[in-house]
């Protein structure tokens, strides 16, 4: 008997639309019951990945497997309806002259089971007793968790949701993020969700594949993303990130936050170092060499802009209240840097 190790396996799927490849050679695995966070900028090709393994698209190139079936790969085309995938549309796409139960029951209407497995999904979501609802009198939210036990109701090995969150207000987002991520837990789905919201992926996702014009450039747990990126584009898109020009001697990188051990490096190369805002502590001092001259208040913490003595402009990240622009600071390291090539 031979186990699966893989929900999803794309190899080198390419899709272009014209001269624009949205999907560039992606390889991509999914675990079984894995949650995977798909983040990217808009337009750098997450919706046409989605659709693509949903089979709503045609690749130009690659293979796609689903569990132990092949879907798409050379001479091979599975219908969208038999790949045992749900998904799950960015406005959530709701029959608006259909009750609730209706909506939820669309995909299993012809399946002899139909009244159980309505039942079921809106149990899941705990909508049960809004079966005879109109999609225009619930909330966001609500509505969001029909267009989810729509996409469970036929119990597919994969939900693929696409920005499931970005209609919801940001009081909302949080809870039902968590109550989606619980919902789908229980249902022991395999799950990717599309977002250009950092904090969303690093926050739900067990790993999340960062998507760049159409490539996936690094995938990995929230965690290494964060603190490993392995390119300046994901070190900037996945948070914020300050790089300060840095020259190397004696295995040392010298740059205006101080000297920092660097593995590897050849000497006399010019480097970039990577620091996070919340690895550099700030201390007031009227001799200081660097000097505050911006801050944003944000509630729970405040974000300053420091200009070093080097001209360089760095963000550095404060629990409470900020410090006023003209204020004069050292600046103190608390973090390895990563270091990066010297942009061109
Ligand atoms: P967003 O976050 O804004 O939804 P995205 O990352 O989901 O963006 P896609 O919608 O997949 O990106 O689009 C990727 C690229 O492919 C874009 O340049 C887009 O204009 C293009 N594209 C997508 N669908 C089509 C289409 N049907 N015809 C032509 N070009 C398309």
């Amino acid at each position: 008997m031979s186990i699966n190790l893989f929900a999803i396996r794309c190899k080198n799927v390419t899709k272009r639309f014209g001269s624009v490849r949205a999907v560039d050679h992606v390889d991509l695995t999914v675990a079984p019951g894995e949650f995977l966070g798909l983040l990217g900028p808009s337009g750098c090709g997450k919706t046409t990945f989605l659709r693509l393994i949903a089979g709503f698209e045609v690749p130009d190139t690659g293979t796609i497997e689903i569990g132990d079936m092949r879907v798409v790969g050379p001479k091979r085309w599975i219908l969208p309806e038999r790949r045992r995938v749900g998904m799950v549309f960015q406005d959530y796409a709701l029959f608006p002259h259909m009750t609730v139960a209706k909506n939820v029951a669309y995909g299993v209407r012809k399946w002899p089971d139909q009244r159980e497995r309505v039942g079921n999904a809106l149990r899941l979501v705990g909508l049960d007793s809004f079966r005879k609802r109109m999609p225009h009198e619930l909330s966001g939210g609500q509505q969001q968790r029909v267009a989810l036990a729509r996409a469970l109701a036929p119990e597919p090995d994969v939900i693929l949701l696409d920005e499931p969150f970005s209609n919801l207000d940001v009081a909302l987002r949080a809870r039902i993020r968590a109550e989606t991520r619980e919902i789908l837990d229980r249902a022991g789905a395999t799950v990717i969700f599309v977002t250009h919201d950092q904090e969303e992926a690093l926050s739900l996702a067990d790993r999340v594949a960062v998507m760049w014009d159409g490539r996936i450039v690094q995938v990995g747990d929230p965690e290494e993303l964060y603190c490993n990126p392995t390119s300046r584009e994901v070190a900037e898109f996945v948070g914020s990130a300050n790089f300060l020009s840095a020259m190397v001697t004696d295995g040392h990188a010298e740059c205006a936050l101080g000297r920092f051990a660097v593995n590897g490096a050849a000497k006399h190369v010019d480097l970039d170092l990577m620091f996070r805002p919340e690895d550099i502590a700030l201390t007031v001092a009227p001799d200081g060499a660097s000097r505050v001259v911006a801050a944003t208040f944000y509630g729970h913490d405040s974000t300053v802009t420091i200009r070093l003595e080097t001209g360089e402009h760095i963000q550095v990240r404060l629990l409470g209240a900020p410090l006023a622009p003209g204020t004069r600071v050292h600046c103190q390291v608390t973090a390895e840097p990563r270091t990066f090539s010297r942009s061109p």
